[in-house]
């Protein structure tokens, strides 16, 4: 696709426990964060109404796609040395990525992996992911 000047975006607010292995810091314990994640989505021409999309159609695809799948859930690495465990505990409340969850790992899985599957009856895509761990601190991955 060439690249599209014209560019729609819509948020969304989750909260979400993780835990980064390895981490330095805080971030390596079991914590969480409310969550803002940007959707920028653009697509080859505008519709006969001068749009990308609906807005609409991002909530009902990508918004509520993360409120039904990790709204209030933990993330966790399927490398994890605590998966095993946590699993025998609390198998409903978490969602086993492959990868370790930083802000960055979050927005390229959404944008790779999740948004191609949701958006694959749309002539959009999601070119642009950023979350949002506080109001100060963010990843952004674009597929351009
Ligand atoms: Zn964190």
């Amino acid at each position: 696709m060439t690249k599209n000047r014209i560019k729609v975006e819509r948020y969304h607010d989750i909260s979400m426990g993780h835990r980064v292995v390895g981490h330095e810091n805080k971030c390596r314990h079991l914590h969480g964060h409310n969550y803002r994640i940007h959707f920028v989505c653009t697509a080859p021409t505008l519709d006969e109404l001068g749009r990308i999309i609906d807005f609409g159609v991002i909530k009902e695809l990508l918004c509520n796609w993360l409120e039904d799948n990790w709204d209030h859930k933990m993330m966790i690495w399927s490398e994890d040395p605590l998966l095993q465990d946590l699993q025998k505990l609390v198998p409903e409340d978490l969602i086993v990525v492959p990868f370790n969850p930083t802000a960055e790992e979050i927005a390229k899985y959404l944008t790779e992996e999740i948004a191609p599957i949701q958006l694959r009856n749309t002539k959009v895509s999601l070119v642009e992911c950023r979350v949002e761990e506080t109001v100060k601190c963010s990843s952004i991955y674009q597929k351009y």
